[in-house]
């Protein structure tokens, strides 16, 4: 029975470095999984900004269209000015060309700072593309090596579970069968030691009867409270 628990031991740290190298695996997955997410709001933030460019530069279009028509009429007002008979028609057209005039100083300094607008949501947009260049170059990279990773993680995942293999071959059915059930249900921690006394698992107090039965290293020894496979740490 000592050599039964000696296999238990054993079988326990090799399920435990298994699911470590799982866990591994799984975090590395996850790092690239992130980095596509980062990515892809990248993408709708540019997707974003270039929206944004076009509807500037529908306002700039418009704007010069508004700026073409006043030049327009007043290129008609001047026409008309040659003319015009009295002295009162003459100064209220001088006075609608002064106002269009105005009108159009407005229009020229707002059509300038929509252009700088432009230019700034441009720059964002460009910086966001060349990001998302490196970003992309980075996650080719990523891949790459979590693939390598995973890949050599495989390896020493099979490598263990042969280990395994061979512990389980040489333990008996009860022992075999009493680990697995109190494997999977105590979160792989099926054989704990009796420390000062107290088990492992639950910290409950081993009664001396117990620990008589343990002494005598024949059988399987459960503990009373947790039921996990009991032993004794060698000193
Ligand atoms: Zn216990």
């Amino acid at each position: 029975m000592i050599e039964s628990i000696e296999v238990l031991k054993r079988l326990q740290s090799l399920k435990s470095k298994i699911n470590e190298l799982e866990e591994c695996q799984e975090r590395r997955k996850q790092d690239v999984q992130k980095k596509k997410t980062q990515i892809e709001d990248k993408k709708t933030l540019a997707e974003k900004k270039h929206e944004e460019k076009r509807s500037i530069q529908k306002e700039i279009d418009r704007k010069e269209l508004d700026l073409k028509t006043d030049e327009g009429e007043i290129s008609k007002y001047n026409v008309q000015l040659n003319s015009i008979k009295t002295n009162k028609e003459y100064t209220a057209l001088c006075s609608e060309i002064g106002s269009k005039k105005a009108d159009m100083s407005i229009l020229e300094d707002d059509i300038l700072s929509t252009m700088s607008r432009l230019e700034s949501v441009n720059e964002e947009y460009n910086k966001l593309q060349e990001d998302l260049r490196c970003e992309d170059e980075s996650l080719k990279d990523l891949t790459k090596s979590v693939d390598a990773d995973v890949k050599e993680t495989n390896i020493e995942i099979e490598k263990t579970q042969n280990d395994q293999k061979k512990y389980i071959d040489a333990l008996d059915e009860y022992s075999l069968n009493h680990y697995n059930r109190l494997s999977n249900i105590k979160g792989g921690k099926a054989i704990v030691a009796v420390v000062d006394n107290m088990c492992g698992g639950c910290s409950m107090k081993i009664t001396a009867q117990t620990l008589n039965v343990l002494m005598g290293g024949k059988e399987l020894v459960f503990c009373q409270s947790c039921s996990r496979i009991l032993y004794l740490e060698e000193k």
